[in-house]
């Protein structure tokens, strides 16, 4: 740092602008969006001596995917062997274990069903377990139908899978955690604050513009971070311009999922999952902390980010969906709740992608950190990437 915290952030955060001839606010580490990654992100490098800067356009953190999730602490049963999401997954869920008891963060460890609704769906739970082995998830219990009935008597199943491991988590209350985790290690989260592009600095850093509600300015960083959700794709055009080696950044698409709310008191006392379907894990039941109920969510591609014009949720389908496995649903007892957008970085019809944290390995650009495609399982991952982004960024000088 070659001025003041404080100052700087006036000048970033407030629009007093620094005289131009004289040299740019020099910042440590700058990490583009409080979500939960890029929080965490932040949280990783200032516990490790940075003093990382989040810039967030929005007024708060958490606006965006991170508050539109299922709030769900993934086991890992699901991502193939050997990728980046199984193993953020699984190191991730319990480091998150770990924290939300050490911070008081709320949470519960209710496990999870992962329910065949009738027998040709046995052999895909076979498949689910030989996957989560793969994976170090060692803790899934076979039930047969007379067993599901006696936990969850409303359920009708052939046959499940009991994943212990699997909980809940208050993901605002975690975003709030990290957030003084930052401020009390020397970091900061600027608000209303968007990048709007950046590249290459003379002295081997970055030079990014800023827009605030005071116009836009001009800061550098040292190290840069790029954890920016649904909104990846302008910096990913930057980060391409700036590549000093053929790189193509992955495109992020947009996968809607709504929700449903339980207008009744919940059936069940853990989280109950169809197997899965293709883009996204069927239409489940999770509970939150208060324990309420909510279905979803759907899965339905769209051109542009968009959560208002998603409309009602198509309430028949999801009563063919839970009835499969809950038949008792009452009729009428379904009412809209949110409505979230995965970000993709892959299209209709193919095969999920890994989680892409591109680091100079990939893109050439020493002290960068980009993340591309962090849908599911990305806040159980979160304290697993946030380390990993710390260790990456320190690559290639
Ligand atoms: C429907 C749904 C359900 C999910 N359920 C679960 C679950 O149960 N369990 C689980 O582990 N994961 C779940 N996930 C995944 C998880 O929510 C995400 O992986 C995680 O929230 C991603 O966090 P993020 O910080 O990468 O992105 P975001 O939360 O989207 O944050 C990115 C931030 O960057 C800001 N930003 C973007 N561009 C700029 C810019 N140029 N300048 C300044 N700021 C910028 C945005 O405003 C935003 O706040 C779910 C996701 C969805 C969509």
């Amino acid at each position: 740092m070659t001025a003041p915290l404080g100052v700087l952030m006036d000048s970033v955060s407030t629009g007093n602008r620094r005289p131009r001839s004289g040299p740019l606010p020099d910042l440590d580490a700058v990490v583009v969006g409080a979500g939960v990654v890029g929080l965490a992100a932040a949280r990783a490098l200032a516990l490790r001596g940075h003093e990382p800067i989040v810039v967030e356009r929005h007024r708060r953190f958490g606006a965006e995917t991170s508050s539109r999730s299922s709030e769900v602490i993934h086991a890992g049963l699901y991502y193939p062997q050997g990728s980046l999401k199984a193993r953020a997954c699984v190191e991730g869920r319990a480091a998150l274990y770990r924290y939300c008891e050490a911070r008081g963060v709320p949470h519960r460890r209710l496990g999870k069903l992962v329910t065949a609704a009738d027998p040709a769906q046995l052999a895909r739970l076979d498949a689910i377990v030989e996957r989560a082995a793969a994976n170090g998830v060692s803790d899934l219990c076979r039930l047969d139908a007379a067993e599901v009935a006696r936990l969850e008597p409303a359920l009708r199943s052939a046959g499940a899978l009991l994943s212990p491991s699997t909980g809940i988590v208050d993901s605002h209350a975690l975003m709030q955690a990290f957030d003084a985790d930052i401020a009390g290690a020397g970091g900061q989260v600027v608000y209303d604050t968007e990048l709007l592009g950046f590249e290459r600095s003379q002295a081997g850093g970055f030079v990014l513009r800023l827009r605030d509600a005071g116009g836009v300015s001009e800061v550098s960083a040292a190290r840069l971070v790029l954890a920016a959700g649904l909104f990846s794709d302008p910096l990913a055009a930057c980060l391409e311009a700036m590549a000093e080696r053929p790189y193509r950044a992955p495109r992020t698409r947009f996968a809607r999922g709504r929700y449903m709310a339980l207008d009744a008191r919940a059936p069940f006392s853990r989280l109950v999952y169809p197997v899965p379907e293709p883009g996204g894990l069927g239409i489940h039941l999770t509970l939150d902390m208060a324990g309420r109920a909510r279905f979803g969510p759907d899965v339905e591609w769209i051109d542009a980010v968009d959560y208002e014009a998603a409309g009602e949720p198509p309430v028949a389908r999801f009563e063919a969906a839970i009835r499969a496995y809950w038949p008792d649903l009452p009729e009428g007892r379904l009412r809209p709740d949110y409505t979230g957008i995965r970000p993709k970085i892959v299209g209709p019809g193919e095969p999920d992608a890994d989680f892409a944290v591109h680091g100079p390995a990939e893109h050439g650009s020493p002290r960068l950190v980009a993340l591309f495609g962090i849908e599911s399982p990305g806040l159980t991952a979160s304290l697993a990437l946030g380390d990993l982004v710390a260790e990456r960024l320190a690559e290639g000088g």
